[in-house]
C-alpha cells in the first residue's frame, strides 16, 4: 500500500510554517549547523499547488554525528531519523527521478505528520513524526514500524519482580530496560562496582580491561529502549564510530568507540539512577525453587524472592551448569595481548583502515588498534593459541619490541604520539561457545528462569560481536516478556528459538571461520574443498568490490553469515585464480618469533 499523491492549492500559509519549523530545529542543532536552513521544494515557490510537506535543507560539518548527538533532543520534540538507506528500499515509488510516493508509516493514534526535514548531499534525512521511529526495526526488517516510546512507561505486569544474575552489559541492560516498565528489578553482581575515584578493578571480567569494539547494534539497542545512556557515554566521552561519506551516500553512525571501562559506569550509573532496579552487591550461590519453578536466588546464604530469575552472569556460567545442556563449542584456537594508550597533547590519531581504528592481518597474527573514548586507545596483537612461539609477546619489552616493528602499531605508540598507560594485559581463555535455554531432554531448564548475554552465546573477541549479540538479547528478551508476561515457559522457548535463528549463527560462523584461520596460520593454503570462509570472501572485496554489496551487511552484522552464499562461489573463482590477499608491511609470523626470541633473550642475559 502506498499513500496516495495529495496535490493540494496552495496556502499563502506555507513559508510562515517553513519559518517556524526552521526555528525549531535551528534551536535543536544549535552549533551543528554551518548555513541558515533553506525552505525548499513546492512548498517554498508561490503559487504553485503541491504536496503539503514543508522541506527544510540544512547542512552540517559531520552529519553522521550530528543526528547521532542531538537526536535524543530531536526526539524529545518529535523529530525522528529514517535512515538515509530507507530512501532505497523498494517500497519507496520513484518515478523519473522523483519520489512519487511512499508508504506510511503506521502512527500513534492521533498522531500527524507535521513536516519534514529533507536531507541535503550532506546531511541526514529527518522527518517529523507522531510516535517513536523503531531504528533496530527498521535496520534487521526493512520495515518501518512505529512503537509508542517506552521511556518511563508501563508496559504491564508491573507488580513482576526479577532478579537478574550478573550487573555486566546484558544485566544492567536489561534491568533498566524491565524497570523501565514498570518492573521491580534486583540486580546483584559480585563485583561493588567503581570506586569513588572511579577506577574500577572488575576482578572476575577478565576482558574487561582489553580493548572493545561496540557495534551498531548497540547503539540501537541503547537508542530504542534508554537512549539517555547514548547521550550520557558521548557525554563521558566515548566517540561515534562513523563511515565516512561515500558518493551518494552521507557517512553514518556504525559503532561506538569506548573503553569497556566507561561504557559499563555509565550504564550502571544509569542503572542505579532508574527507578526500580536495585543494586546489589554478592555471590549467587544457586538458584531458589519450588514446585518445578525458580522462586529467587540464594545469595551469600539469604534468599531473594523473584518472579523471574534472568542468568546474566557471563561466559563462564558456573551458576547454571546443572541446569542446561552442556555448551556447543569450546576454546576459539586465538590468543590475545593487548594495552592501553593515550594520545599525547595535541597529537593526531595515527593510521585508520576502519571506523574502529585499524585492523592489520599478517599470515600468523593480527595486529589491531582500538581507538576508545577521550584520546585513549588499545593495540592488540593476537596469535593463534597454539603457537607457544609467540606467547612471550605478554612481556612488556617484547610487546613494546614487536609493536615498533609493526607498522601500523608504530605508528600509533610512538613515544611522540603516545605514552601507555596500563601495563601488557595477556587474554585469558577466549571461547566460541552456544547454549540455549534447554535441558538435555529439550525442555525449558527451569520454568522462571531464562539465560542472556554470553551465558548464551560467547565469540572469539577480536571480531567485537559480543556486547552486540548480548544487547540484542536483552533487547528481544525484553520485547518477548512484554509479550507473555509470566507465562515464561512460552517466553523461553520462543527466546531459544530467536537466539537459534540470530545468535546462534554468529556462533557457527566463528567456529568455522575460526578453525580454519587457524589452519591457515599454521602453513596451510586456502583450502577450496570446503566452503570459503567468511573472513577470505570478506578480503575477496578488494579484487571485486561488487561482492561488497552482500558482504557489507554481513560485516556489519545486518545480515546473517548465510547471506554469503550469495557471493561463496565469485569469492571461489578469486581463490580458484591463485589470487592470495596481499600481505601487509612488516614482520611475517616467522620474522616476528625470531624478534620475540631475541628480546626474551636478551632479557635472560
Ligand atoms: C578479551 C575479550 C575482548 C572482548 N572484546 C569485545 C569487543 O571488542 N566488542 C564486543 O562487543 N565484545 C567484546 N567481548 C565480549 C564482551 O566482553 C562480552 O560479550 C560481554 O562482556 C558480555 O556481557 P555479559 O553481561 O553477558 O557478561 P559479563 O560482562 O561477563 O558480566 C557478567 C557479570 O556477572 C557477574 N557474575 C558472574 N557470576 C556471578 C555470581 N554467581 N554471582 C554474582 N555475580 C556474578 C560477573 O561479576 C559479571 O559482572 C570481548 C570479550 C573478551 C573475552
Amino acid at each position: 500500500m502506498v499513500e496516495p499523491v495529495a496535490i493540494v492549492a496552495p496556502d499563502a500559509g506555507w513559508p510562515r510554517r517553513a519559518r517556524e519549523l526552521a526555528a525549531e530545529v535551528r534551536g535543536l542543532l544549535g552549533g551543528w549547523l554551518t548555513n541558515e536552513m533553506v525552505h525548499i521544494g513546492s512548498t517554498a515557490i508561490s503559487g504553485l499547488p503541491a504536496k503539503p510537506i514543508v522541506d527544510l535543507m540544512a547542512a552540517t560539518k559531520d552529519p553522521a554525528a550530528t543526528v547521532v548527538i542531538t537526536q535524543h533532543s530531536l526526539a524529545s520534540a518529535l523529530w525522528f531519523l529514517v535512515p538515509p538507506e530507507l530512501d532505497r528500499r523498494p517500497w519507496r515509488q520513484v518515478l523519473g527521478g522523483v519520489r512519487a510516493a511512499y508508504q506510511p508509516p503506521t502512527c500513534q493514534k492521533g498522531a500527524r505528520r507535521a513536516g519534514r526535514l529533507r536531507r541535503p548531499p550532506r546531511s541526514g534525512l529527518l522527518r517529523r513524526l507522531g510516535g517513536a521511529l523503531h531504528r533496530s526495526a527498521v535496520r534487521r526488517s526493512g520495515r518501518v514500524d512505529l512503537h509508542p516510546r517506552t521511556d518511563g512507561a508501563v508496559i504491564g505486569g508491573a507488580d513482576m519482580h526479577t532478579a537478574v544474575v550478573g550487573a555486566g552489559p546484558t544485566g544492567l541492560y536489561t534491568a533498566i530496560a524491565l524497570a523501565r516498565r514498570g518492573h521491580q528489578v534486583t540486580a546483584i553482581d559480585r563485583d561493588p562496582g567503581p570506586d569513588g575515584d572511579g577506577l574500577w578493578n572488575r576482578r572476575g571480567v577478565m576482558q574487561f580491561h582489553h580493548p572493545h569494539g561496540f557495534r551498531q547494534q548497540v547503539v540501537d539497542a541503547l537508542l530504542a529502549e534508554m537512549p539517555k545512556v547514548w547521550d550520557d557515554l558521548i557525554a563521558a566521552g566515548a566517540q561515534p564510530a562513523t563511515l565516512p561519506d561515500q558518493p551518494g551516500q552521507p557517512g553514518r553512525v556504525v559503532g561506538l568507540r569506548c573503553r569497556r571501562l566507561v561504557f559499563e559506569r555509565v550504564l550502571r550509573s544509569a542503572a542505579e539512577a532508574q527507578p526500580g532496579v536495585t543494586l546489589r552487591t554478592g555471590h549467587v550461590d544457586d538458584i531458589c525453587r519450588e514446585r518445578g519453578r525458580a522462586v529467587g536466588v540464594r545469595m551469600d546464604g539469604h534468599q531473594v524472592d523473584a518472579d523471574l530469575v534472568v542468568d546474566a552472569s557471563g561466559r563462564a556460567d558456573q551458576l547454571n551448569r546443572t541446569f542446561r545442556g552442556p555448551a556447543e563449542g569450546g576454546d576459539c584456537g586465538i590468543a590475545y595481548v593487548s594495552r592501553q594508550y593515550q594520545l599525547l597533547p595535541g597529537a593526531p590519531n595515527g593510521p585508520m583502515n576502519a571506523p574502529f581504528g585499524m585492523v592489520t592481518t599478517y599470515p600468523g597474527y593480527h595486529a589491531i588498534v582500538f581507538i576508545h573514548d577521550n584520546r585513549n586507545f588499545a593495540t592488540l596483537i593476537a596469535r593463534a593459541g597454539t603457537d607457544r612461539r609467540l606467547a612471550a609477546l605478554r612481556f612488556q619489552e617484547v610487546f613494546e619490541a614487536a609493536s615498533r616493528a609493526i607498522p601500523s602499531l608504530a605508528a600509533w605508540t610512538a613515544p611522540d604520539r603516545s605514552r601507555p598507560i596500563t601495563a601488557v594485559l595477556p587474554g585469558g581463555r577466549l571461547n566460541n561457545t552456544y547454549r540455549g535455554q534447554l535441558n538435555d531432554a529439550g525442555q525449558v531448564a527451569l520454568n522462571g528462569l531464562i539465560f542472556a548475554g554470553d551465558a548464551v552465546c560467547t565469540t572469539n573477541p577480536s571480531v567485537g560481536r559480543g556486547v552486540a549479540t548480548s544487547l540484542m538479547q536483552a533487547q528481544q528478551l525484553v520485547h518477548l516478556l512484554d509479550e507473555h508476561r509470566r507465562d515464561f515457559i512460552s517466553c523461553s522457548l520462543e527466546f531459544d528459538r530467536w537466539c537459534a535463528e540470530n545468535i546462534k549463527p554468529w556462533f557457527s560462523d566463528h567456529v568455522y571461520g575460526d578453525a580454519e584461520l587457524i589452519r591457515r596460520w599454521s602453513g596451510h593454503d586456502v583450502d577450496l574443498t570446503r566452503p570459503v570462509p567468511a573472513d577470505l570472501i570478506m578480503a575477496a572485496t578488494e579484487v571485486d568490490p561488487a561482492m561488497l554489496k552482500v558482504v557489507g551487511p554481513y560485516m556489519a552484522m545486518l545480515a546473517l553469515p548465510a547471506s554469503l552464499a550469495a557471493v561463496e562461489p565469485r569469492a571461489r573463482e578469486i581463490y580458484a585464480s591463485g589470487w592470495r590477499p596481499p600481505v601487509p608491511d612488516g614482520p611475517t609470523r616467522d620474522e616476528l618469533v625470531e624478534l620475540v626470541t631475541a628480546v626474551v633473550r636478551s632479557r635472560s642475559a
